[in-house]
C-alpha cells in the first residue's frame, strides 16, 4: 500500500475504534459510518479535524455533531431498511447521509436554505438518491409526508414538539435532545404505542437550539 493509503486506513481504524469505545456497537450503524466519509461535510479551516470525535463549526453558525453522538443517536433510532425517516436539522448533511444507508427514504429539513443547498450538493455527489432535503421549520414536521416510522431531531427542544409526536406512526420511534439550549440536555427516545407514548432517557448531550421560523437566508 502507498503511504497515503496506509494513512487513510489507519485514520479509518481509529475513527471506528473511537465510536466503539463510546458505545456504538450496532454493526449496521458502524458499517454505514465506515462508508460515509465525514471529510466532505466539513469545509474550510476545520476540515483537517474531520476524523476527530468532536463537534465542529459549519456555515450559518451551526455545528456538525460529534461522530460518537451521531452513532449513538442512529443506534437508538433502530432504523430498518423499510423505514421512512424524518430528520429535523440537516446541518452539514452528515447524519442524513448515514441514515440514507439504513432507511428506505430520508426527509431532512433545516431552517437555513444555505445548509440545505450545500448538503444537497454532497448527497448528489455521493449518489445518495433516497434523501430529500428541504428548507422548512422542522418544529412543525413535514405534514405532507407524514406519518414517519422514525424521527430524529438534531437540535434541542424544551419539550418533544407536539407536531412531531403527532407525525410518528404507531410503533414509531423519535430520538430528540430535550432541555434548555445553554445547558446540558437529555437525549430522549419516544416510542409511540397504541395508547400513547413511552419515554426513555438515554444520555446527556449538548446541541444547538431548535429555533422557530426560517433563517434569514431561507
Ligand atoms: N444533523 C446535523 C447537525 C445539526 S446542527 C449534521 O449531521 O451535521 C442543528 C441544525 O438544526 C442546524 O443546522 C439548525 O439550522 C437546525 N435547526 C434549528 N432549528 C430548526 C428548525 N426549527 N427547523 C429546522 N432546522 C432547525
Amino acid at each position: 500500500m502507498s503511504d497515503e493509503a496506509d494513512e487513510i486506513a489507519e485514520r479509518k481504524m481509529q475513527f471506528l475504534f473511537a465510536l466503539r469505545s463510546k458505545g456504538v456497537t450496532d454493526a449496521r450503524v458502524l458499517t454505514a459510518m465506515e462508508k460515509i466519509d465525514r471529510g466532505p461535510f466539513i469545509r474550510g479551516y476545520f476540515s483537517e479535524r474531520a476524523y476527530e470525535d468532536m463537534p465542529l463549526p459549519i456555515a450559518c453558525g451551526q455545528t456538525i455533531s460529534q461522530p460518537s453522538v451521531v452513532g449513538l443517536m442512529t443506534q437508538a433510532l433502530r432504523v430498518s431498511n423499510r423505514d421512512k425517516v424524518l430528520e429535523v436539522g440537516t446541518g452539514s448533511g452528515y447524519q442524513a447521509a448515514i441514515l440514507s444507508l439504513l432507511a428506505r427514504r430520508v426527509y431532512t429539513v433545516d431552517r437555513h436554505k444555505r445548509l440545505v443547498q450545500d448538503a444537497t450538493e454532497i448527497f448528489n455527489t455521493l449518489d445518495l438518491t433516497n434523501i430529500i432535503a428541504l428548507t422548512a421549520d422542522g418544529s412543525f414536521g413535514l405534514p405532507d409526508q407524514a406519518p414517519f416510522d422514525r424521527i430524529i431531531v438534531t437540535a434541542a427542544a424544551e419539550d418533544p414538539p407536539g407536531p412531531l409526536l403527532a407525525q410518528l406512526k404507531i410503533g414509531g420511534i423519535m430520538v430528540v435532545p430535550v432541555g434548555q439550549s445553554d445547558a446540558v440536555q437529555r437525549l430522549i427516545r419516544v416510542t409511540r404505542t397504541e395508547s400513547g407514548f413511552d419515554y426513555d432517557e438515554l444520555r446527556p448531550v449538548r446541541f444547538v437550539p431548535l429555533v422557530e421560523g426560517l433563517g434569514r437566508d431561507g
